[in-house]
């Protein structure tokens, strides 16, 4: 069947599950058990629709049991590479023809699939990535959420669309699509990003590599099978692990690939801005780049908030999925007649955090992604505690997996070190403000302008920061994660990216480019 704009139900977000219904409880313990007798499976390469083994191997691992390998993949070559674009643009000759319907289409059927699958693709997020239940579902609810959204956009832009009419002339505007497209997404919403990313780019015509994370290559191999279930014709969408550093230069570099759109940290985005800048020989065309990067995301605790909901928007926004959120609170910025209440209660709540192995379903927090987080969080907690004063956390906690404390450091500098660069990880420093302008001033004094977020009951302090917080998402009274495709589009300023808006409707305009055709009557 095609989808048409008049036959498609309006978009909604998926419900995201809490695990309080007893049905949930046992259909997530009976895909937990499925996901592991089928631990260990072997991922090739999709190429052109053929899979491609390789001797160079990637090892996934679980990071609560870092001895248990989740699923290995192929690892590409520079000639795998280099065939994948190759398919990439043969395929991209019949795919830009084809239909919006058709192509909305893939993806609706893709999310109907992955809502028949959903406590599967939990499960496999808690063993590949770490998450608890209900983060786990809500990664993939999200990412269901973008394959309705996305579809229903195609939709949109696929309609005639007003153009001033001229006398004698028959006017119109089309948007078509670019060409080959590298996705590179981080591993941290390990079924949303590569998912909203990889599928925007598709439906509105182009055709992709996909080179997943490491660390979450087994979630980004299910999907593209499923694409294909779905009805993908071969070589639209390659699936290529590899080394970032190895394949990834070279699929960003190479002269036929029209736009990159990455989501990850700032060193690596800026690499991939600055290789793509050069023109390379034989290539037609300026790539296109869109990079969402990191953040150093602020919640601003006013005098007059509400104490008791500021901390446990705070506890959640710092230490929800081990604070390895690009829209984590990793500074609470708090004025001072309220600051050692607020610590007092903080740590009251962050105590009630449970720490341990995500197959649990009273964990809150699991393990951290890998030894080299735990490694590079482990020695931020150390100047942490130089920096300021440590008030609760600071260790890691028990188990073989790469488990850490949720920690709190109070009294920490502006220009402190743990509260200018991004530690991606459960620390959240501590600012004492001496007023609201104050608070505001220091919300704004990092490179980074992701996510924030203001307690207040104040209008005036609302107003204030509506003009003066310079976020590309800001929240009041609320948490400053999970933002709703749909409702909260999502990207950041400054050096937190090129603010492209994902889940929003200019969002599949970076995947587009607008025809303008005139015919003389
Ligand atoms: P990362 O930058 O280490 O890796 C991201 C991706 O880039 C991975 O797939 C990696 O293999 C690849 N890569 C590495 N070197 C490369 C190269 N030279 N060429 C091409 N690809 C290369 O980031 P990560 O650890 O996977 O993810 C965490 C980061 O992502 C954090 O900084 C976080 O803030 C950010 N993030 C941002 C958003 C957002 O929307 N702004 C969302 C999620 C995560």
């Amino acid at each position: 069947m095609t989808a048409t704009m008049d036959r498609v139900t309006p978009f909604e977000n998926e419900r995201i599950k809490t695990f309080t219904d007893g049905g949930d409880v046992a259909a997530m313990e009976a895909a937990l058990a499925e996901v592991k007798r089928g631990l260990g499976r072997s991922y090739p390469l999709v190429v052109d629709g053929q899979r491609v083994q390789t001797r160079k191997r990637i090892h996934s691992r679980n990071p609560a049991v870092p001895s248990e390998i989740v699923g290995e993949t192929a690892s590409a070559s520079g000639e795998d590479a280099q065939r994948a674009v190759d398919a990439a643009e043969r395929a991209f000759a019949s795919w830009r023809l084809a239909p919006a319907g058709r192509r909305a289409s893939v993806l609706f059927r893709s999310a109907a699939l992955l809502r028949e699958r959903r406590f599967l693709y939990d499960a496999l997020l808690v063993y590949e990535v770490g998450k608890s239940w209900p983060e786990a579902d809500a990664d993939v609810a999200e990412a269901i959420d973008f394959l309705e959204f996305y579809g229903r956009e195609m939709l949109r832009y696929a309609q005639p669309q007003p153009v001033t009419p001229i006398e004698g002339e028959r006017n119109e505007l089309v948007y078509i699509p670019l060409g080959v497209g590298v996705v590179i997404p981080p591993w941290n919403f390990a079924a949303a990003i590569p998912i909203g990313m990889t599928s925007a780019a598709i439906v509105a015509g182009n055709t992709v590599v996909l080179k997943p994370s490491s660390d979450a290559a087994i979630v980004a191999a299910w999907f593209v099978d499923l694409m294909h279930e779905a009805g993908l014709p071969a070589g639209v969408l390659n699936y290529l692990p590899g080394s970032g550093s190895e394949i990834g230069d070279l699929v960003v570099g190479h002269p036929k690939v029209r736009f990159i759109s990455f989501t990850g940290s700032k060193e690596v985005g800026l690499h991939i801005n600055d290789l793509a800048a050069k023109p390379q020989r034989g290539q037609r065309w300026i790539k296109r780049v869109v990079a969402e990067m990191g953040g150093k995301d602020a919640i601003i605790v006013a005098a007059d908030a509400d104490l008791d909901a500021a901390v446990e928007g705070v506890a959640a926004s710092a230490f929800g999925f081990q604070g390895q959120k690009c829209s984590a609170c990793s500074r609470a910025i708090v004025e001072e007649p309220i600051y050692d209440a607020f610590l007092d209660k903080l740590k009251a709540r962050v105590a009630s955090i449970v720490v341990g192995d995500p197959r649990n379903r009273e964990t809150v927090m699991g393990p951290v992604i890998n030894a080299q987080a735990l490694e590079s969080i482990s020695r931020y907690i150390e100047v942490g505690k130089r920096e300021g004063r440590l008030i609760c956390g600071g260790r890691r906690a028990e188990g073989e997996g790469y488990f850490l404390e949720p920690t709190v450091i109070a009294d920490v500098a502006p220009d402190a070190t743990i509260a200018q660069e991004e530690i991606f990880g459960p620390l959240l420093a501590v600012i004492k403000a001496k007023s609201f302008d104050d608070a505001m001033t220091v919300a704004n004094g990092t490179e980074f302008g992701l996510t924030g977020s203001v307690y207040t009951t104040d209008e005036k302090k609302i107003e204030r920061a509506r003009d003066e917080f310079f976020v590309g998402n800001l929240y009041f009274n609320r948490k400053s994660t999970g933002a709703m495709v749909g409702a909260h589009p999502f990207g950041g300023f400054n050096m937190s990216g090129t603010d492209s808006k994902a889940g929003g409707r200019d969002y599949l305009l970076l995947y587009l480019q607008a025809k303008s055709m005139s015919r003389k009557v």
